[in-house]
């Protein structure tokens, strides 16, 4: 790191001269406000920027089916039969796992279901009474999860007929405290124990930022016999992932926050091999997972390709595909680990920057609640603010600088490493101290 920082344009710029990744910059596309300025772009947590490439991309697969037709599943530049493979190796990376634990396909939250049809599955024992009795049944989760994972897990554990509260174990901050803590979370899984079927964690929490120890999470959860599953969505290309050296037992994510691949786009899937080898793990199946060299032979009986393929249903959407493809392309040219060592610096600079507007601008209120050590935490900055919160905000917007806002309180601020540079964050900093309130 290059401690210690100064609070200058000058030295701002000479960070950016060091970066070895600042040419990447130049393959996105920044969007302007309404008086044509040039927006200071911090919220590829929420969507990321378009690269430049991804028109070309799309305009290829519209101009393949123009010319082919159905033939284009067999010819043009990338046939659509195999499509989903072109991004196979990429997303390996992404997921520090082996080609054939990966796949990418439908959405996130329709995709956490299924990998949840899969993996949480409750035991039950009968009483001397002869009732049937939930044995491992309880899903371990953040209390304050994405809205979308509460209702997925909600929805999954009252298939069971199970009660949410009965069936769900919800992890709050402690009292006075905004992020989990490592050995709080380590004790509530052993505590668990035996009745514990399933942690569900995010890796980075979307609200506070907080990094949790997924290698941590999944060994405690291992030892109590439980599985471990992370959603991913502002993990992936964010963090230098290992899920498979970790033993993660299953992932997914989105690609529209740090992945820069558009809005709503296609989701990847991560399931260790230990699982996605074996053709007994029970899935929800169609005709894409089918074993390819028979898959058009429309028999009956369901042979499973090998690994995450093997969890396709439905064919690939080549369009969004085509333009997550160009952005994965980018990611592999700068290397998933040197993006996480920009970040590091980069967001510590952004730290820097606001603790000291915050120190030389009285007008100023808010409190950084995600963790200020950079093994815990991503690219993303949260400010707990006041009732002048959304004023900030506001003025922070009318500097042409896209933050972003979470009810009630918070201010997300995501310095990207592959398009956000240190002139970035230092023009943040500027703009913190000048708010006149
Ligand atoms: C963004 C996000 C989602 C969104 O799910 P979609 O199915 O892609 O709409 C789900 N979970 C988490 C944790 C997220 O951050």
């Amino acid at each position: 790191m290059n401690l210690p920082f100064e609070n200058t344009a000058d030295f701002a710029a000479q960070l950016d001269q060091q970066d070895t990744l600042s040419q990447f910059r130049e393959q996105f596309i920044f969007p302007k406000n309404e008086q044509g300025n040039t927006q200071i772009y911090l919220c590829g947590n929420s969507l990321g920027l378009q690269p430049k490439s991804a028109k070309e991309a799309l305009m290829n697969e519209l101009e393949d089916w123009a010319q082919w037709g159905v033939e284009g599943h067999f010819h043009g530049r990338k046939p659509w039969f195999h499509y989903h493979k072109f991004l196979t190796d990429y997303t390996a990376e992404i997921a520090g796992a082996k080609a054939h634990e990966v796949v990418v396909m439908n959405h996130l939250t329709v995709n956490l279901h299924l990998l949840m049809f899969s993996f949480y599955r409750p035991t039950f024992t009968t009483n001397a009474a002869g009732e049937k009795q939930p044995a491992r049944y309880k899903i371990i989760m953040e209390a304050a999860a994405f809205p979308s994972d509460m209702y997925a897990v909600q929805s999954q554990v009252e298939s069971y007929g199970f009660q949410y509260d009965d069936a769900v174990i919800e992890l709050s901050p402690r009292e006075g405290e905004y992020t989990l803590r490592k050995e709080d979370i380590m004790n509530a899984i052993a505590e668990a124990g035996d009745q514990l079927a399933l942690s569900f964690f995010s890796g980075v929490q979307y609200y506070t930022g907080q990094l949790f120890n997924i290698p941590a999470i999944t060994k405690a959860a291992h030892a109590v016999g439980a599985l471990a599953g992370f959603d991913l969505a502002h993990t992936a290309g964010n963090i230098d992932l290992q899920l498979h050296d970790w033993d993660v037992d299953f992932a997914a994510w989105c690609s529209y926050k740090y992945l820069n691949s558009g809005p709503g786009n296609v989701s990847g899937v991560y399931i260790h091999e230990k699982h996605g080898l074996n053709p007994d793990t029970r899935r929800m199946s169609g005709w894409w997972g089918h074993k390819e060299d028979v898959r058009f032979l429309m028999k009956r009986g369901y042979i499973p390709e090998p690994g995450a393929a093997g969890w396709q249903m439905s064919n690939a959407p080549v369009f969004g595909m085509a333009v997550h493809l160009a952005s994965l392309q980018l990611f592999h040219e700068a290397g998933i680990a040197n993006l996480r060592q920009k970040s590091r610096t980069l967001t510590a600079y952004l730290e820097f920057v606001l603790l000291q507007a915050k120190a030389e601008n009285p007008v100023l209120q808010f409190e950084i609640i995600t963790p200020n050590n950079p093994d815990e935490r991503g690219a993303q900055l949260s400010l707990l603010t006041d009732d002048k919160g959304k004023a900030l905000f506001d003025y922070l917007f009318n500097n042409h600088i896209v933050a972003d806002w979470r009810e009630p309180n918070v201010i997300r601020l995501a310095p990207a490493p592959m398009y956000n540079n240190f002139a970035d964050v230092f023009a943040v900093g500027k703009a913190f101290r000048e708010f006149p309130g």
